[in-house]
């Protein structure tokens, strides 16, 4: 029997260029390989037109998960990887802006016995410059040492991968924070993004220092020790600084001639010392509230069955 590949689109809000995306760049693409294909579209909760244009686009080998609600692309990647049935799934964005031509010199690198096909974004075309050097410097630091520069979403894995990557269950996720986990060796093909079709892109700059910051702590428990350091070591500081004033002005009569005032002195280091409390507090209630989140054990998304179709995964 000949092969699948499924190719799964977290959609939101695109219906500017979601019509042109399906019909000009990924269907054109997926007929040009030589295996059957399925398209997995999921609706992130979608408020504008992007289901209609999809419907208008009649395309046989698609498949539509819709959820209720906006859920966010971590978890609509999930949902399409779960639906897919293919023996390779690529993962890919809607907006146009990750090349279709890519596809076949991934199926090729995958055909050849990659597991894991990673596209890695040309530095010189990279969008959210600054932002994602900050996202890959804080990875780098604290999180995952084996990060790639400029490594995206846009992606194939093999059957066997996404059987694992079914099997994670962390509601914070990143899809391409828990491939990479895994640790299985991936191949990397360099590749140009394009500007996007339509519409605007719906990762703010709030949502992309959230995202920073849930795969720094989901990753990695640095940013915990790291305080608890600091802590120490200011400790031990102001308490020989505090025994210098003490002996120095108070029981040898201030020798040095500092004159220094115990208030200031001991103000300045209070201030310093509630600041350090609250900066590692604060950091202690982000690991809470990512426990919290997950200790609520509440599905990752709910599934429209009226609006989806093709799909096993009717909840
Ligand atoms: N997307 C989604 N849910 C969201 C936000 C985005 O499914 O809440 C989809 C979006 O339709 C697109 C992809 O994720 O296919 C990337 O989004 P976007 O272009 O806004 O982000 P960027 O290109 O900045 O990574
Ligand atoms: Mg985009």
């Amino acid at each position: 029997m000949k092969r699948v590949i499924s190719v799964v689109v977290p959609v939101y809000n695109e219906e500017a260029g979601i019509k042109s995306f399906l019909t000009e760049q990924l269907c054109p693409a997926c007929s040009k390989l030589s295996y059957n294909t399925e398209i997995i579209l999921v609706n992130d909760g979608s408020e504008d037109k992007t289901l209609e244009k999809i419907k208008e686009c009649k395309i046989n080998n698609l498949k539509l998960v819709s959820f209720v609600r906006n859920f966010g692309k971590e978890v609509a990647l999930t949902a399409g990887i779960k639906n897919a049935k293919g023996d390779a799934v690529i993962l890919i964005d809607a907006d146009g802006q990750h090349p279709v031509e890519m596809i076949e010199k991934m199926v090729e690198k995958w055909e050849n016995g990659a597991a894991i096909v990673t596209a890695v974004r040309d530095e010189n075309t990279t969008k959210h410059k600054l932002g994602s050097r900050v996202y890959y410097a804080m990875m780098k630091m604290f999180g995952n040492k084996k990060v790639v520069v400029g490594a995206m979403d846009f992606r194939l894995i093999d059957r066997t991968v996404a059987d694992e990557f079914n099997k994670f269950t962390e509601r914070n996720r990143l899809a391409r924070g828990l491939i990479d986990w895994m640790g299985v060796p991936q191949t990397y093909v360099k590749v140009h993004t394009k500007n996007r079709i339509g519409g605007k892109p719906t990762y703010s700059f709030k949502k992309l220092t959230s995202l920073t910051i849930d795969s720094l702590v989901s990753s990695s428990r640095t940013p915990l020790i790291v305080f608890g350091y600091i802590g120490v070591f200011i400790t031990i500081v102001s308490l020989f600084l505090g025994l210098f004033i003490l002996i120095q002005q108070y029981i040898m009569g201030d020798p040095l001639g500092l004159d220094w005032s115990g208030a200031v002195a001991m103000s300045v280091f209070v201030s310093f010392l509630v600041g350090l409390v609250l900066v590692s507090q604060a950091i202690t209630a982000i690991y809470i509230s990512q426990i919290h989140i997950e200790a609520k054990g509440r599905p990752l998304y709910i599934i429209d069955k009226k609006k989806s179709f093709g799909i096993d995964d009717k909840k």
